[in-house]
């Protein structure tokens, strides 16, 4: 299989030539259509199977077919555990949306570090990239809402767990709109990355790499 062949356009196609992709990994082949059928997606998936273009890519295919990024709000959230990974798969966005026009705002929100800067930046964004405490601080500070979310994706959902983000996360699920596609990824299939499956996710297709 290519990439074009699982339904990605020009630009998309573009930017995977330039990242040296040369074919897309299994689990790119798995999640790639149902994700822009607008399934839910269950993937149990580790660091380095190529997970991260496995939800970036399709995502900014539906934006590229709506031609479109005329939410007020963002109307992509993706929800990570560390600082570290919102940088990388906010990168990940950046580089494979490099073709895309109109052009896609993505931003990457962490804590750690001064509020104030991301307060601006996240002004306009189509798809935010958050650890969960510091995207209830920026709600709570009137920065942005989850009111136009349409994508949610949990990256590394049972790290966000491990690293105690439960709270957090069911505060964040409580602050979006109940009609969204959601895509979640985690390494393990324990309990309660079980319940967080039966709790927002519909019919997912179930992926395993
Ligand atoms: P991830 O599992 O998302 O952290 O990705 C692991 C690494 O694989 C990253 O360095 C990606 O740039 C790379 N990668 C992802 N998809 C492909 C692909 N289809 N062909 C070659 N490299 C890829």
């Amino acid at each position: 299989g290519s990439f074009s062949s699982l339904g990605l356009s020009e630009p998309l196609v573009k930017a995977v030539a330039e990242q040296q992709y040369t074919k897309p990994y299994p689990i790119q082949q798995e999640a790639i259509p149902p994700i822009l059928r607008g399934k839910d997606i269950l993937g149990i998936a580790k660091t380095g199977s190529g997970k991260t273009a496995s939800f970036v890519l399709p995502i900014l295919e539906l934006f590229h077919r709506t031609k479109s990024v005329s939410s007020r709000y963002a109307s992509v959230l993706v929800l990570v555990p560390t600082r570290e990974l919102a940088g990388q798969v906010a990168d990940v966005f950046q580089e494979l949306g490099a073709h895309l026009f109109p052009k896609v705002k993505t931003v990457a929100v962490y804590g750690g570090v001064s509020i104030n800067p991301q307060m601006q930046a996240v002004h306009g964004a189509d798809i935010i990239v958050a650890t969960p405490g510091r995207l209830l601080d920026l709600i709570g500070q009137h920065a942005l809402r989850l009111s136009d979310v349409e994508i949610l994706v949990l990256d590394e959902a049972d790290k966000m767990l491990e690293l105690g983000f439960a709270d957090e996360m069911d505060k964040l699920f409580g602050l979006l709109p109940k009609k969204r596609q959601t895509i979640l990824f985690s390494a393990t299939l324990g309990d309660a990355i079980q319940d967080i499956n039966a709790t927002l996710l519909h019919n997912p297709v179930k992926i395993e790499v």
